[in-house]
């Protein structure tokens, strides 16, 4: 062998080695991840032939949690809750998104809850009961039409509060007429909603109810089995307020007729807030106070209320 082979030969030992001691130095780091990820690994007598097994369950792992994150910031989301933990890494943030969804949903599935529901606006009428909600800060379900007045509606989903899809024209004769044509009025209402506030509800509420004159078990039927293939619910209400009732009750009437409602651990309370007629805000203080020394928790609708069907 000549000494320019044993050189060669030297050199390429050497850059092998060095090589190997950097692959065990970042094996070792990959081990260490996955401790602190809780990743469970067999261990080899010679690490690094594990190096390419042990990144790929880290990248696996990733995204994994990833994945399980983009889903819990959809629940933050549906609970209104507070959840910005961008300057976290992946793992700080699945581990913080877990408690506070886990608190969250505990707290739905046990507690008594009071949904209070407003239906027919936004309108002029629907700021004084903004107030009202924000002052006692409590959160509610606004179930809108295409008479919407925009700026409302965008504080109505600044504030925490829920957009949901009464109907667009809210003309029986037109939404009932034919079995398809609540889902067109919805469709329009839905798009309106989207332009406004970019979001997109999925909780519906038939005009006049499930089981109101209009809607014939034709139109409901169609409705509900289409629109619940893409992921929609409807909710009636098993308490009611009266407020579009004729004459007008006052607000002692208002308050008596929504506390009267039994004690059912869920009370979902029928409210008006379109121009024409609207619960005062003087009655929601006073209902809200009822339920509140009652100790019901308020909550926007979400996936743990169980929906209220007449039919
Ligand atoms: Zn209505």
């Amino acid at each position: 062998m000549n000494r320019k082979k044993l050189l060669i030969i030297t050199f390429t030992l050497i850059v092998i080695l060095f090589s190997l001691l950097i692959i065990n130095h970042k094996t070792n780091d990959l081990v260490k991840q996955m401790d602190e990820y809780g990743i469970k690994y067999e261990k080899g007598t010679i690490k690094v032939l594990n190096f390419f097994k042990y990144k790929n369950k880290i990248s696996e792992f990733k995204k994994e949690k990833e994945v399980e994150n983009e889903l819990l910031l959809k629940k933050c989301d549906e609970y209104k809750l507070e959840c910005n933990f961008d300057k976290l890494d992946f793992f700080d943030a699945n581990s913080k998104l877990v408690k506070i969804v886990k608190k969250e949903e505990d707290r739905l599935k046990s507690g008594k809850f009071v949904y209070l529901t407003f239906d027919d606006g936004p309108s002029k009428k629907t700021t004084p009961i903004l107030d009202v909600l924000a002052k006692n800060n409590v959160p509610a379900t606004f179930f809108i039409t295409c008479k919407s007045d925009k700026e409302t509606l965008r504080r109505i989903h600044r504030e925490g509060h829920l957009i949901a899809l009464h109907s667009c024209s809210h003309k029986y004769d037109e939404i009932y007429e034919r079995k398809e044509s609540y889902i067109n009025d919805l469709e329009k209402l839905q798009k309106n909603i989207k332009k406004a506030v970019d979001v997109e509800p999925k909780y519906y509420r038939f005009p006049g109810g499930s089981n109101g004159y209009a809607t014939t078990d034709t139109v409901r039927e169609y409705t509900a089995n289409t629109l619940q293939k893409r992921g929609y619910e409807y909710f009636d209400w098993n308490c009611s307020t009266g407020d579009s009732g004729y004459p007008r009750p006052n607000d002692e009437q208002l308050i008596k007729t929504a506390t009267s409602c039994g004690n059912s651990k869920q009370i979902i309370i029928l409210f008006h807030d379109g121009i024409a007629n609207s619960t005062s805000p003087k009655a929601l203080e006073g209902i809200i106070k009822y339920y509140k020394e009652k100790g019901y928790n308020f909550s926007v609708l979400n996936s743990n209320t169980k929906p209220i069907h007449f039919k």
